[in-house]
C-alpha cells in the first residue's frame, strides 16, 4: 500500500486517482487544513490526521502495510511564507522529520518528496537543470531545500531511498472533470484569472510589469497536473524496483509563459475579456523559472502530453462546472 500524505490537496488528489487507476492500493493522510475530503477518490482509504501528531502516525504505520510514501503535505504559498515563516518551518520541515521517523521505525524505506523550483531562487541561466545552484529567495523554498537535504543525509545513514521531484507551475484538472484545482484563498495565476472571468473577482492583478523579461511580467513553466501525476507514477515504480534511487528531477515542460501571455490564453479559451490591474511586485517572486526536464524524460521515460491550451481548457471546464470548488 502506498501512503500519500496531503492526498486531499490539488496535486495529491490527482496522483491518488492515477495510482488507483494503475492498481495501487492507496492510503491518504490529510489534516484537511487546505485539502478537501471530496477530492479524495473513494477507492482510497482516507485518514484525517496531522503529521504533527506522532502517535497517530505511528498507528497508521502499524495498522497498514505501507511499502512506499509520497509526501505532498505542506504549506505552499510563497507570499504567505514570507509573512509567516514559522508556519512553514513547522508544517513543512518538522512534519517531514516526523514522517521519516515513523518510516524508519517501521522499516518503510522508500519516499517520493514533493519539492519545488523555489529551491533555485533567481537562477542565472535561461533554462534550469537540476545541478543549478540552490539559492532559495523565500522561506517556502528554504523549507523544501532543507527537506531535500534531510533526505540526502538520512539516505546515507539509514535504510532509506528517495526521489525528490521539483515541480514548476502546476495547472489544469483531471480529464473526467471530477477533480480540479481549488484553493481557498486562491492565489495561483490560472485559477485566479478563470475565477475572475467567471465573476468572482472584479479584476485580475498583475504583480509587477517591470521585470527583466520580454513584456515585463514574470515567466513561469506551466505543467499539466496529469503529466505531473504520471511522472510520480513513473518515479514510484522506479523507486520501488530500485531502478532509480536518491535522485532529483525537475518537472516542467521546458517552455516559459509570461503572466500576460497566460491571461491572454485564458481570454482566448473562455472568450471573455479580462479586466487587468497592475500592482507592485509580489515579495519572493523570481523573474523567470523555466525547467529543463530532460533528466526526467531520459531517466524515468517521462513523456509529457499536454500543452498550455489543455491546461487552461481543462481548468476552465472545472471552474465552470464547480464555481464554488469543493465547498458545495
Ligand atoms: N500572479 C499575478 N497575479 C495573480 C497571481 C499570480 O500576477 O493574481 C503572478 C505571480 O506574481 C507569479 C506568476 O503569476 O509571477 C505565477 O504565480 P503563482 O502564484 O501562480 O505561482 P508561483 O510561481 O508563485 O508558484
Amino acid at each position: 500500500m502506498i501512503l500519500v500524505t496531503g492526498g486531499a490537496g490539488y496535486i495529491g488528489s490527482h496522483v491518488v486517482k492515477l495510482l488507483l487507476d494503475s492498481n495501487f492500493e492507496v492510503l491518504v493522510i490529510d489534516n484537511l487544513s487546505t485539502g478537501f475530503k471530496k477530492a479524495v477518490d473513494n477507492r482510497a482509504i482516507f485518514v484525517e490526521a496531522d503529521l504533527g501528531n506522532k502517535e497517530e502516525l505511528d498507528k497508521m504505520f502499524i495498522k497498514f502495510n505501507i511499502t512506499g510514501v509520497i509526501h505532498f503535505a505542506a504549506s505552499a504559498y510563497v507570499g504567505e511564507s514570507v509573512l509567516k515563516p514559522q508556519k512553514y518551518y513547522k508544517n513543512n520541515v518538522i512534519t517531514t522529520i516526523n514522517l521519516l521517523e515513523a518510516m524508519l521505525s517501521h522499516k518503510v524505506e522508500k519516499i517520493i518528496f514533493s519539492s519545488s523550483c523555489a529551491v533555485y531562487g533567481n537562477p542565472t541561466g535561461q533554462v534550469i537543470i537540476e545541478t543549478e545552484k540552490n539559492n532559495p529567495i523565500n522561506p517556502y523554498g528554504h523549507t523544501k531545500l532543507i527537506c531535500e537535504k534531510i533526505l540526502e543525509n538520512y539516505s546515507r545513514a539509514y535504510n532509506l531511498t528517495y526521489i525528490n521531484l521539483r515541480y514548476f507551475n502546476v495547472a489544469g484538472g483531471h480529464p473526467t472533470g471530477v477533480i480540479g484545482e481549488y484553493h481557498n484563498p486562491e492565489t495561483h495565476l490560472i485559477p485566479r484569472v478563470l475565477e475572475h472571468l467567471l465573476g468572482k473577482y472584479k479584476d485580475i492583478r498583475i504583480f509587477g510589469n517591470d521585470y527583466p523579461t520580454k513584456d515585463g511580467t514574470c515567466i513561469r513553466d506551466y505543467i499539466h497536473v496529469m503529466d505531473l501525476a504520471e511522472a510520480h507514477k513513473l518515479a514510484l515504480v522506479a523507486l520501488l524496483k530500485n531502478h532509480t534511487i536518491n535522485e532529483v528531477f525537475n518537472l516542467g515542460i521546458g517552455k516559459g509563459y509570461s503572466v500576460k501571455e497566460v491571461i491572454s490564453k485564458c481570454e482566448e479559451v473562455s472568450g471573455i475579456k479580462a479586466n487587468i490591474r497592475y500592482e507592485n511586485r509580489r515579495i519572493g517572486d523570481p523573474a523567470m523559472l523555466v525547467a529543463s526536464a530532460d533528466k526526467a524524460k531520459n531517466e524515468l521515460g517521462w513523456v509529457p502530453k499536454y500543452d498550455i491550451n489543455h491546461m487552461v481548457s481543462s481548468a476552465w471546464k472545472w471552474h465552470q462546472n464547480n464555481p464554488n470548488g469543493y465547498t458545495t
